[in-house]
Formats: structure tokens, sequence, C-alpha cells
């Protein structure tokens, strides 16, 4: 009987690529994991026990055929195991790299249940494209016919190239208006090199352009060419916009100079990875060196913050977090590698002000954790007497994102709506109230991850499809 490759988990621990050293690591904007090499690749995967029901599987957003690509690949079946994964993920060199395994896919995968740690999905992902491009596997696009019809995409994150790459396939002409210089949205200007190098994303928009797909750059959408326009030039057009504008903080001295929009100071931070000359880096407004630097909020944008500050040598890096650690949103592995590069995390603290202006400090109250809400999740109250002022002379505002008023930027004010600004359509088709036109990616969900934006991209692509099938055979009659 042959020998069984899989359900190694009893035998073989789990195992993540190396991780820099922390103090090698602080000192450049590259990514801090290794990469597998083949034989611990095929170890790594050959501990999953290829369960009948992959709860793995079925907390991918994407649902990637998970047990079967690591099968594959603990056998040495590379190439397939590639194809299979490209064939739910548009990016898995990208989700295997940033998307919060702890949360998802592997959070979920059986064996981590049973206490024998999680079979290392992403890294084993992430493995199997970088070794796919390194071979020559991944491919330009040759649809088999080609079409016609052309769509318009608005953005170029994840969810607009995820949808370019399928209608392409498709054989449609598609065109991606993006305001920015560069294409690849939050992963190219807001998500840190040391969590997705550059080139990676990169690549991926040359792959497209390579492939057919038209980018214009500098292009932003309701001023240099109208929504309408777009609308007239296009077969369909998908909004995937994303979402930009900084909740903001109240409170005396908000407005205060060196007080600053976490966007803001990372768009700068990844231009400057570029080589770009960015006059807010050379005149200090966003840059860190040597400053004292307190981060506000929990989230993962605050997580980038911290980490970009420590690499550009701020003197102090402190994050402010009003509840506590068990309670914040960001991912646990992320605020383990802040602290370990140096970032202090200040719980249970809120800001009340600033002082001096330019700024000098942050008023701090100190909170304790009440009664759950509605929600379970324990609210923070403030312990009246307890305020201090934490010494900053560099503040970044990181506590979230809503969407952009589009109807009234865009001057379309039949585009509907939800209360919270995101664009209304609907959850599976991603059709919105306008004919033809269709929305993914955080624009349509609110602020979220790469994976979930690259779903909506590719239904939202399926559904242009179908659409543009249904009225060539309604002309055709
Ligand atoms: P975006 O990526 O925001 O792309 C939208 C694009 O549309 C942008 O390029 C924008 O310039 C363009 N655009 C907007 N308006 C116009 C217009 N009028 N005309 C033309 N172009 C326009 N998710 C993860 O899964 N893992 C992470 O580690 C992670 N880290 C993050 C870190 C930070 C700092 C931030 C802010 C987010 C992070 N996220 C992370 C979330 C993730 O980046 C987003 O959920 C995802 O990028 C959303 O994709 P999208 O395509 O909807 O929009
Ligand atoms: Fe896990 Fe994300 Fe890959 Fe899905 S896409 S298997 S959630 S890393
Ligand atoms: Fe393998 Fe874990 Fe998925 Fe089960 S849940 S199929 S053990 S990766």
């Amino acid at each position: 009987m042959a020998k069984e490759p899989m359900l190694k988990f009893v035998s073989v621990g789990r195992d993540m690529p190396t991780k820099r050293d922390a103090e090698d690591r602080k000192d450049d904007f590259l990514e801090i994991y290794g990469e597998f090499v083949e034989a611990k690749a095929e170890e790594q995967a050959s501990r999953c026990s290829q369960c009948g029901v992959p709860f793995c599987q079925a907390h991918c957003p994407l649902h990637n055929n998970i047990p079967d690509w690591l099968r594959l690949t603990a056998t040495g079946r590379l190439k397939e195991a590639f194809e299979l994964s490209q064939a739910t993920n548009s990016f898995p060199e990208i989700c295997g790299r940033i998307c919060p395994q702890d949360r998802l896919c592997e959070g979920n995968c059986v064996i981590e249940q049973s206490g024998h740690g999680t079979v290392t999905i992403g890294s084993v992902e992430k493995y199997i494209t970088d070794t796919a491009w390194e071979e020559g596997w991944v491919e330009l696009i040759k649809p088999a016919v080609e079409r016609e019809e052309s769509v318009g995409i608005i953005g170029s994150g994840p969810g607009g190239l995820a949808a370019a790459d399928r209608l392409r396939r498709a054989g449609l002409k598609v065109t991606v208006y993006e305001r920015s210089d560069r294409a690849g949205g939050l992963m190219m200007y807001g998500i840190p090199g040391f969590k997705l190098e550059k080139d990676i994303v990169l690549r991926r928009a040359k792959q497209l352009e390579d492939s057919g797909v038209e980018f214009v750059l500098n292009c932003n959408v309701g001023e240099d060419i109208s929504f309408d326009a777009i609308r007239g030039k296009h077969d369909a057009v998908l909004i995937a916009t994303g979402v930009y504008k900084s909740r903001d903080l109240k409170g005396p001295g908000a407005g205060a100079e060196g007080i600053v929009k976490a966007i803001d100071y990372l768009t700068c931070s990844n231009k400057v990875g570029f080589g770009d000359d960015v006059e807010e880096y050379q005149n200090g407004e966003l840059n860190a060196e040597g400053k004292k630097v307190v981060v506000i909020g929990g989230g993962d944008t605050a997580m980038d913050c911290v980490r970009t500050a420590i690499r550009q040598g701020a003197t102090s890096v402190k994050c402010l977090y009003r509840r506590d650690r068990a309670n914040m949103p960001g991912s646990q592995r992320e605020t383990q590698n802040a602290e370990e590069e140096g970032v202090e995390f200040v719980w249970l603290s809120a800001p009340k002000g600033f002082v001096g202006d330019p700024v000098t400090g942050v008023m701090v109250q100190k909170m304790r954790l009440g009664a759950p809400d509605a929600s379970g999740r324990q609210t923070p109250e403030v312990i009246e007497g307890a305020d201090y002022v934490e010494e900053a002379d560099l503040v970044i505002k990181a506590l979230g994102f809503e969407p952009e008023d589009l109807p009234e930027l865009w001057g379309v004010n039949d585009l509907e709506v939800t209360r919270w600004g995101t664009v209304m359509a609907d959850f599976q088709t991603h059709a919105t109230n306008l004919e033809g036109v269709y929305a993914c990616g955080d624009i349509q969900r609110g602020a979220s991850l790469v994976v979930w934006a690259i779903r909506d991209g590719r239904e939202a692509a399926d559904a242009m499809v179908a659409y543009l099938d249904q009225s060539a055979a309604v002309a055709a009659e």
C-alpha cells in the first residue's frame, strides 16, 4: 500500500517561514517573513488531515479549495496546486501574505481547534504562487473570443483589479480609471512594504496591462472625467473606489500642526519607498524621524502606522487605544510584531484633546471596561481624575474610514447609497439601482479586507458578463 502523504500533524509540528529578527527588520521596509523552501512547504502541507467538511474552506471568503491544493503541494505536484489555487483566487500570493488568517482559514482549521497548531495555509498559498511566478507558470490572459463590448472600472484596488482580470478573460475590452499615479489601491499606497512588497502588486498590474487591460492613471472620476461620460463610453461600469474619508477627532487643539491622518502618512511613506520626491516628507510634516510619535487607534491601520514610524527612526512610538489588548480590532500577530520592533501600547487610554501648536502632547483620559453593549463588547468608561499628558510631536489619527459622498462628488443624485454612505448594491450580483452599473469592495461593504474585495470583484465581473450576454441576446432578436 502506498505510504499516506497526509495527516502528519501528529508527528510534524506547525512551522512558519522564518521571521527576520526585529533589530534587523526595523531598519527597512522589506517583508518580515521569509519563503518556505520546497521541502518545508511539502512538510507543512502534509500536516493537513484532509477533512471531509473543511472548515478552513468554509471560512475563506473565496472558498479556496484548500485541502486539495495542500495535498498537491505535499505530493510535489506544485503546478497543479497553482492551477487549482488560481481558479478561485485572482491574487493568491497577495492573500497568502496579508489575509488575517488567524480570523479566517487558519483560525478555523480543525487541527488548530484540537490543539495541534493550524496548518500554515497562508504561507503555503504564498509559496505556491510565488513559485509559479518564478517558474513562468503565470501567463498573460488570452481570451478564447474577443468581444466588442467594453467595461469601465473606477478604482484599481483589489476589487477593481480582480474584476478586470475576470472581465478580460471573458474577452471584454477593459479600461481601469485610477485617480492615483500607480495602480493597486490600498495594496499600493495603504499597506506598507513590510507586509506586502510593492513589486508583488506591480507585477499583477503589469500582467493585466500586458493582457490588454487599459489603465488610465491620474484620472479622478468626478473631476477629470464625469461619471456620466464614463457610462457613455462603456457598456457597463464598475464602481470600485474604496473608502477614503478618515474618521476625525474632536476636542481642544485637534487642528494643531503635527496632527495628521493615517492615510496621508502611509501614502507618503509608500511613495518615498519608490524614490518619489514628496514635499511633506522632506519638510518633516509626514516624517517620524527623530520624533516622539503617538498613534491613536487599535486597528490594522494603526499597527501599520506605528511600525512605519519605527522604520523612519522615531525616538519613541506609542499606540493609544481606548480598550484593552483582548478587545482591539487589529490582528494579534501584527500587535506582537509591533511590540517586538519597540512599539509601546498604552491600553485603556483615549485622547481628550491636544497641547501646543505645533502639537507637544496628547491629553489622555484613562478608561476602564464597563458592561457589555448590545454587540457583547465591553464599553469603555472614563476613570475620573486620572488624566495625564502624553508627550508627542507627531500624532497620527488611525480611527478608520468612511465612504466619500459619491452622489454629491459625481453629480449623480440617482445613485442609491446606504445610510452609511456605501453604494447600495445587491450582495450577489453587485448591481446598483442604475442600469449596467455595479459596485464592489469597500465602497459597497464598508472598510473590510483585500480578500473580500477580490471576491466581490470576481462576483461583480461574472454578473456584468451575464448582463452583457443578455443585452447582446436582446439586440440580436
Ligand atoms: P481600494 O484598495 O481602496 O482601491 C480603491 C481605488 O479607487 C484606489 O486606488 C483609489 O485611488 C481609487 N479611486 C477612488 N476614488 C476614485 C475616483 N473618483 N476616480 C478614480 N479612482 C478612484 N486588508 C487585508 O486584507 N489585510 C491587511 O493587512 C490590510 N491592511 C490594511 C492597512 C491599511 C493601512 C488600510 C487602510 C487597509 C488595510 N486593509 C487590509 C484593507 C484593504 O486594503 C481594503 O479592504 C481593500 O484594499 C479594499 O479594496 P477596494 O478595491 O475596495 O478599494
Ligand atoms: Fe486563507 Fe485568505 Fe488564502 Fe482564503 S485567501 S485561504 S482566507 S489566506
Ligand atoms: Fe486541512 Fe485544517 Fe482544512 Fe482540515 S481544516 S482540511 S486539517 S487545513
